[in-house]
C-alpha cells in the first residue's frame, strides 16, 4: 500500500498569486485531480485568507486536491494591483522563493508539512506521497529553478496567450533586426518584422507593453533580464503548458514548439474543467447583476470589465462613461474599489447622474463574469483583453471592444481586431466619441458577430471529446505520470 502510494503522481501546482493566474490554473488542478492525479495547489497566504473557508476543495475529487500557501512578503493592506506589481514580483522573489524551497524540500520527503509551518486549508495532506512533479507559473522563473535544483521534474505553465510568449521569445531577434528599441517618439504604427508568423499584421503598438517601454526609453535592462529569465526557465522546463486552443493560436504554437522540449495546448481550461465548487474570486461577486440582466432584452447590454489589475485615471473613466451613455445601450460596468482614483461611492454616483438615475446602467465592484458573458442579454464586452477574459468571451461567442492596458493585452487585442475579427481594437485611444462608435459597431455589426460565433464553434470542437485540447490534456496527464514514475 505504502509502495503504491509512493509511486502515485503528486503534482505541485504553483500559480503567480493573482486572480487571472488562479482562474486559469485552478481548473487545471481540478482537471488533474479528476484524472486521478494528486494535486497540491499553492496559494499565497494573503490570497488563501481572502478566499476564506469556501476555498476548501469540495466535490467528487476533493480527496485528491489540497491547498497550501506561502507568504508573498507584502503587508495585508497592500492592494496588489497594477501599480504595485513590481513590488509583488520582487517580494515574491525575496520571500516566497525561500518559503517555497523549504516547502518543496519537505514535500519531497514522505513527511507532510506541519500546520505550524504552512497554512493547510484542506488539511488532507497526510495521505499524500512525495511530490513527483512541479507545474510552476512561467512568470515564477525562480520556482522553476528551485524545482530543478531539487531535482524534481518541472513544467512551466503560461497563463497568457501563446502569441505573447512567442513575442517574448522573439525579443533577441527583435533587437537584432532593429525592431527594438523603437526610436524615441517613433511611429507606433510601423510594422514589426521579427515575430514569426505575425509579419503581416503586427505593429509596434501591438507588442507586449514592456517592449513598448523599452522602445520609448531605450533598452530597459529590466526587460532584458525578464526576457532572459523567462526564456531560460522555459527552456529548462520539461514542457510548456498553454491555456489556449489550436484553432486560436496554431501558428504561434508551431513557432514555439521547436525551441522547447515539449508544448501542450490544453485550453480554454475554464470551459473544459469548471472548478465551480471551489471559491476562486478574491472579491465578493455581486449576484444581483445577473438578476438585472434577466430584465434586459436579448443582446442589448454592453458588459464592461477591465479585469482584476487595471486602474484608470478619472479622465479615462469620464471618457468611457460619456461614450457608453452616448452609445445608448444599457451597460453593466465592473468598477473595483481600487480602480479609479476617486472613492467608489463618488464614482458610482457619477454613473447614476450621467444616466439620469435611470435603469441604463448597473455598476458593481465584481461580477460573476462567466455567468454574465453566458447571459442572453449581453451584446458585447468592453474588455482590457486579459487572456482569461478573451477566452471567456470567445467561448460564449460575444463580440469584444478591446482597450488593452498592459502585458500581453496589446498583442491579444490585435488578434481580436485583425486575426480572429471577433471584435474591435480601440488600443491607445480613450475618447468618448471613439468609445461610442466602437461600442455601436460591436453591438450592431453582423460580420463581427458571425466571426465571434464561428470562432466559438471552432474552440468548442477543440475542447470536446476527441478535440485537440482534450487530446492534448490526456497526453499531458500521461506525460506527468511518466515523469512521476
Ligand atoms: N473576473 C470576474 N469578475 C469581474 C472581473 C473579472 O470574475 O468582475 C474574472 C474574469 O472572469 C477573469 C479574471 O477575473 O477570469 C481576469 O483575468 P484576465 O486574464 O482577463 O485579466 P487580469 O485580471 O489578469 O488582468
Amino acid at each position: 500500500m505504502a509502495a503504491a502510494a509512493a509511486a502515485a503522481a503528486h503534482v505541485l501546482v504553483f500559480p503567480f498569486p493573482l486572480q487571472g493566474h488562479i482562474n486559469c490554473m485552478l481548473p487545471f488542478a481540478t482537471a488533474l485531480a479528476a484524472a486521478g492525479v494528486l494535486v497540491t495547489f499553492l496559494h499565497s497566504d494573503h490570497n488563501l485568507r481572502r478566499l476564506g473557508p469556501a476555498s476548501t476543495p469540495d466535490g467528487p475529487h476533493s480527496q485528491r486536491l489540497r491547498f497550501l500557501s506561502v507568504p508573498d512578503g507584502l503587508p495585508d493592506n497592500d492592494p496588489r494591483s497594477v501599480g504595485g506589481l513590481l513590488e509583488l514580483v520582487e517580494s515574491l522573489q525575496a520571500v516566497a522563493s525561500v518559503a517555497f524551497r523549504a516547502l518543496l524540500a519537505s514535500l519531497l520527503s514522505t513527511k507532510s508539512p506541519s500546520r505550524a509551518d504552512h497554512h493547510d486549508a484542506a488539511d488532507s495532506g497526510s495521505g499524500f506521497p512525495p511530490v513527483s512533479c512541479v507545474v510552476a507559473d512561467g512568470y515564477l522563473p525562480w520556482a522553476i529553478d528551485v524545482a530543478d535544483e531539487l531535482a524534481v521534474p518541472v513544467l512551466a505553465f503560461h497563463t497568457s496567450s501563446a502569441c505573447s510568449i512567442l513575442a517574448f521569445l522573439s525579443a533577441p531577434r527583435l533587437f537584432e533586426l532593429g525592431d527594438l528599441p523603437f526610436p524615441a517618439g517613433g511611429d507606433l504604427d510601423e510594422p514589426v518584422h521579427g515575430v514569426p508568423g505575425m509579419e503581416s499584421f503586427l505593429r509596434r503598438r501591438d507588442l507586449p507593453s514592456s517592449f513598448r517601454r523599452a522602445g520609448e526609453h531605450g533598452v530597459n535592462p529590466r526587460l532584458r533580464v525578464l526576457v532572459k529569465d523567462t526564456s531560460r526557465s522555459s527552456g529548462k522546463a520539461r514542457a510548456l503548458i498553454f491555456n489556449t486552443a489550436d484553432s486560436l493560436e496554431r501558428s504561434a504554437l508551431a513557432h514555439i514548439a521547436p525551441h522547447m522540449r515539449d508544448v501542450f495546448a490544453v485550453g480554454p481550461l475554464h470551459a473544459m474543467f469548471p472548478a465551480a465548487a471551489i471559491a476562486k474570486s478574491l472579491w465578493r461577486e455581486d449576484d444581483g447583476c445577473v438578476a438585472w440582466l434577466d430584465g434586459q432584452a436579448d443582446r442589448s447590454v454592453v458588459y464592461v470589465s477591465l479585469g482584476s489589475l487595471a486602474v484608470m485615471s478619472h479622465e479615462q473613466f469620464t471618457e468611457f462613461l460619456s461614450g457608453l451613455v452616448a452609445a445608448g445601450y444599457p451597460f453593466l460596468w465592473v468598477l473595483r474599489p481600487d480602480m479609479v482614483g476617486a472613492s467608489q461611492d463618488a464614482v458610482f454616483q457619477e454613473v447614476a447622474r450621467a444616466t439620469g438615475d435611470g435603469d441604463q446602467a448597473r455598476v458593481v465592484a465584481w461580477a460573476p463574469q462567466r455567468d454574465v458573458l453566458r447571459h442572453r442579454a449581453v451584446g458585447c464586452f468592453l474588455t482590457h483583453a486579459g487572456w482569461n477574459s478573451i477566452l471567456e468571451a470567445v467561448l460564449e461567442g460575444v463580440p469584444m471592444v478591446c482597450w488593452p492596458f498592459f502585458a500581453d493585452q496589446q498583442i491579444n487585442s490585435r488578434f481580436v481586431g485583425a486575426v480572429w475579427r471577433n471584435g474591435l481594437d480601440m488600443k491607445d485611444v480613450c475618447e468618448r466619441a471613439v468609445v461610442e462608435k466602437t461600442v455601436r459597431e460591436a453591438m450592431e455589426s453582423d460580420e463581427t458577430r458571425q466571426s465571434a460565433e464561428a470562432l466559438a464553434e471552432q474552440v468548442k470542437r477543440d475542447i470536446a471529446d476527441g478535440g485537440s485540447s482534450a487530446m492534448e490534456f490526456k497526453r499531458l496527464v500521461s506525460f506527468i505520470r511518466e515523469l512521476s514514475s
